[in-house]
């Protein structure tokens, strides 16, 4: 890092002065219940917090159209009323320095029962060092570390010489439409960071994903008939779901093959995420349908994953060969994964941030999720490094985010954006 002792020291008192304000941000943050199909008004908010520190504001809607033209696009689902992207761009006086891309996540996933949560996952509550709430980790709190890190910058003194893009995007949690979007509309730059939750560590990989849906049918007949007559079709989508699983496990025993992977206990996750069957309870039921979200290694295409996993569904399904075959939809995630290849710039820049911010060495993480990293390098080419604070219960009930791990990886955002980016700060205070 060439930034001298001194002026780091500014730059980490800021995020300092301003973390009470940066917690306010954030619970306001969480306030707003940015699931999907409803994350506009989460979006007007960033925009208006773009406004306010003079950013450029880039609002759109995601043209579908567009979008499915392009090969890392995954399929649409459901409707993109409000699946407007936001980017706030601060613009340098000069290029010298670096560009820099801060994206983060509006959208949040369901809550579950909110009754099994302490406080209302939509009412954020601090207790004992942490932010509870749906999205507080993944990833409100990564998109509020963004914004205060430039404060804390930009409070130094320092006016950085390389172009910044604040994104702040739908559809993570369920296709990647939303950073490739952005892509779409020509945002790029030297480098990228997403402050995803992974407990203060840089993601080396992860995963590819694919969301499925495979409709099953049965053959109906009166239940009183049922062991002579019909076919349950709830009972062949769970055998259909246990090959599946025999499926996961023969994945996940050639991790060996796979170098990011080769540690892990089990690499690849298969999940039944939903499943619907059934239409009268005297009646075998006549269809089933679930919906699954299985992991790929990175290093494989997307077609080889669906072959296997339509082969699995076919051998099964083959057994009742006189009943149709089941229908397979691919209707989410459509991804293949990503590997951030050691030693770019982007890296060591973090790398030093890191150890300035928090006093330890950077270790690395090859994650078992999917994240937008994936569309920024593999599609943008830039250099996309996740990083971010440490968060319990993401996707769960009691979410939380350790607010001190924010206060870290907010300072080692605001390091790397004054180094990155350099930074002229004559107009120091
Ligand atoms: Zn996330």
């Amino acid at each position: 890092m060439k930034l001298n002792a001194d002026l780091a020291q500014r730059i980490t008192a800021a995020v300092d002065a301003q973390f009470d304000a940066q917690i306010e941000f954030t619970k306001a943050l969480v306030r707003l219940p940015s699931l999907r199909e409803r994350e506009a008004s989460a979006q007007d908010f960033m925009a208006e917090a773009f406004r306010e520190r003079s950013l450029e504001i880039d609002r759109w809607k995601i043209d579908v159209e567009e979008l499915k033209r392009h090969p890392g696009a995954s399929p649409v689902a459901s409707p993109y009323a409000e699946a407007f992207n936001v980017v706030g761009t601060y613009r340098a006086d000069s290029n010298e320095g670096r560009s820099l891309i801060l994206n983060g996540h509006i959208d949040v996933v369901p809550t579950g029962p909110e009754e099994r949560w302490r406080t209302p996952p939509f009412q954020p509550s601090v207790r004992e060092g942490r932010l509870y709430g749906r999205g507080a980790g993944d990833m409100k709190a990564g998109l509020a570390a963004n914004l205060f890190a430039y404060d804390a910058v930009r409070a130094a003194g320092v006016r950085p010489k390389g172009r910044i893009h604040f994104q702040s995007v739908v559809e993570e949690e369920c296709t990647g439409n939303g950073a490739l979007a952005c892509l779409l509309r020509g945002y790029t730059a030297d480098a990228a960071i997403i402050p995803e939750p992974v407990d203060e560590h840089l993601l080396r990989a992860n995963m590819g994903l694919l969301w499925f849906k495979a409709s099953v049918a049965g053959d109906p007949a009166h239940a009183s008939g049922a062991y002579s007559a019909g076919l349950n079709a709830i009972k062949r989508a769970w055998k259909i779901w246990q090959r599946l699983e025999a499926l996961e496990a023969q994945w996940n025993a050639d991790r060996g093959a796979h170098p990011h992977y080769a540690d892990h206990p089990h690499p690849i996750r298969f999940n039944l995420g939903k499943i619907k069957g059934g239409e009268w309870v005297s009646s075998v039921p006549a269809e089933c349908t679930i919906e699954v979200r299985a992991g790929l290694y990175p290093e494989w295409t997307i077609e080889r994953g669906k072959a296997e996993i339509e082969a699995a569904i076919a051998e099964v399904a083959a057994e009742d060969a006189h009943l149709p075959a089941p229908a397979i939809c691919y209707h989410g995630f459509h991804n293949g994964g990503y590997v951030l290849e050691p030693g770019s710039p982007a890296e060591l820049a973090l790398q030093a941030a890191h150890e300035a911010a928090c006093g330890e060495t950077l270790q690395a993480l090859a994650s078992t999720a999917s994240t937008d990293a994936r569309i920024l390098g593999v599609f943008g080419k830039i250099p996309s490094l996740v990083y971010g604070p440490t968060c319990v219960g993401a996707h769960g009930i009691d979410e939380y985010v350790e607010l001190e791990s924010v206060r870290r990886i907010t300072k080692t955002i605001a390091l790397f954006i004054a180094d990155w980016c350099g930074g002229d700060s004559s107009g120091a205070s």
